[in-house]
């Protein structure tokens, strides 16, 4: 089979309102006060705050800004922390545990609040998440959480059981699910477009097609080596994630890039889409290898994505995968012919927990595992504050140690694939036993 009997596009539908597309080519300075690598949500984020207060300082990226995962993504904005609570405390304290959850909290109010602040125009609006249960046991915990979470942290969160479910989403795949209203969607494109025109009127100097070859460290500061010449920086932050490379060899060997890939149908008549998702919100569910769907910003179309599968090779099985998993959930879609497919890389790191930390000098904000949208631009954020040494606002529950180094890894996670195969079986079996 090929893509293109698959979908009309093999390239993100947000792209169609918002390209990426190369910045006019500057002479690089030589001599700054911080460059940043990586002009995704992170390092834009921290170029405007470090902008601001008056720094000299440069955005690099290998590719056109935004042309990583800023511009691909779901643009759900969870904020989500993939391990449970517990598991947390275990390993990092009850209080790392407890701050990490509270940070979420801040961190969404503080995207709502820069895209009002700056007037970002991109289609941003709080819909809510709907998170389907696919069994009864896992409807009471999920229950469970959304009652914690409004008591603990005042989140208007709660339970759907089974018989209302179809308030929320058009589909018999769930028993029953949670709502949280404290999380929304926007076009990321439109998001990064909008984040680099303030950045750059800030006077973040932002280079495409300029990768980060080398980093050195120097008696006075950093020598950043690129193929456009080298630049003398007193302070670097690196905000690469998902697509770190030999650069940051110590940040290669902590994070392993995961495609996740999104499909668009073709715009769906008004009635489907009234049925199908009725409330317009953001959709989730209880799987390891779950979907997130959500309708465009218009509302025309479903968008949903999943992990891929691949590490390299023909698209058209892992589309298939997905558009399977559209159907599986909204029979009646079973015809639908699909407008675009893309992939990007997301990052995952042991702990499955963002970081900002510091290594050699260099200061790092990265390690998203698939939630980037909020805190990319949070840590981002945070991460140029501590450079320019603000206690307060510089301080970030995710600045910790460092991630450990992964096993046997040098930069080819040659295991993906098979690690996928793994949690898809486990999520067959879920499946299995909640539905006997
Ligand atoms: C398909 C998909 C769906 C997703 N959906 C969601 C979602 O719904 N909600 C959510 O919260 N998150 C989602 N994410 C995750 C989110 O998009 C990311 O976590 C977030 O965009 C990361 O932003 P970033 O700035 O850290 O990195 P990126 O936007 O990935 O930018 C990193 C940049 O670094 C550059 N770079 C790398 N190495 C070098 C170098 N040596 N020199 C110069 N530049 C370099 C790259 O070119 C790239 O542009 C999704 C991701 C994907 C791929």
């Amino acid at each position: 089979m090929q893509i293109s009997d698959i979908a009309d596009k093999n390239a993100p539908y947000w792209w169609e309102h918002a390209a990426v597309k190369p910045l006019p080519q500057q002479a690089l300075d030589q001599q700054i006060d911080v460059a940043i690598v990586g002009a995704g949500y992170a390092g834009l984020a921290a170029g405007l705050v470090l902008a601001r207060a008056g720094r000299s300082v440069l955005a690099l990226d290998a590719m056109n800004p935004g042309e990583g995962a800023s511009s691909r993504n779901g643009g759900i904005t969870s904020g989500n922390i993939r391990p449970a609570h517990d598991a947390i405390a275990k390993r990092f304290g009850e209080d790392t545990a407890a701050a990490i959850e509270a940070e979420g909290k801040v961190a969404r109010d503080f995207l709502e609040d820069l895209i009002s602040t700056e007037q970002l125009d991109c289609d941003y609006q709080k819909t809510g998440l709907f998170s389907g249960a696919v069994g009864f046991d896992q409807y009471d915990n999920m229950a469970r959480r959304a009652d914690k979470l409004a008591k603990n942290l005042g989140i208007e969160s709660y339970a759907v059981p089974h018989g209302e479910q179809q308030q929320y989403v058009g589909s018999d795949f769930y028993r029953g699910g949670t709502v949280r209203m404290d999380i929304g969607g926007l076009h990321p494109a439109r998001f990064h477009n909008e984040l680099l025109r303030v950045a750059v009127e800030a006077g973040l100097g932002v280079h495409s097609n300029t990768p980060a070859t080398a980093i050195q460290q120097e008696h006075d500061g950093f020598r950043v080596t690129t193929p456009r010449g080298n630049i003398k920086a007193q302070k670097v932050l690196v905000c690469t994630n998902g697509y770190t490379n030999g650069a940051t060899p110590y940040l290669r060997r902590r994070l392993i890039p995961v495609r996740s890939r999104m499909i668009a149908t073709e715009e769906l008549p008004a009635d489907v889409m009234a049925r199908l998702m009725p409330k317009g919100m953001m959709m989730g569910e209880g799987l390891k290898m779950g979907y997130y769907y959500r309708p465009s910003p218009d509302g025309k179309r479903i968008l949903l994505g999943g992990r891929d599968g691949s590490v390299k090779g023909d698209p058209a099985e892992p589309v298939a995968v997905l558009r399977n998993g559209l159907i599986s959930r909204f029979a009646e879609l079973e015809n639908v012919r699909l407008s675009h497919t893309w992939f990007g890389n997301v990052a995952m790191n042991r702990d499955l927990l963002p970081r900002i930390f510091e290594r050699d000098g260099i200061l790092y904000a990265t390690g998203f595992c698939g939630s980037g949208t909020v805190w990319a631009p949070w840590t981002g954020t945070r991460a140029a504050y501590k450079l320019l040494g603000n206690k307060e606002l510089g301080n970030s529950a995710f600045d910790f140690r460092p991630p450990a180094a992964v096993p046997l890894y040098r930069g080819k996670p040659w295991f993906i694939p098979a690690v996928i195969q793994g949690y898809r079986l486990q999520d067959f079996i879920t499946l299995r036993r909640a539905r006997r």
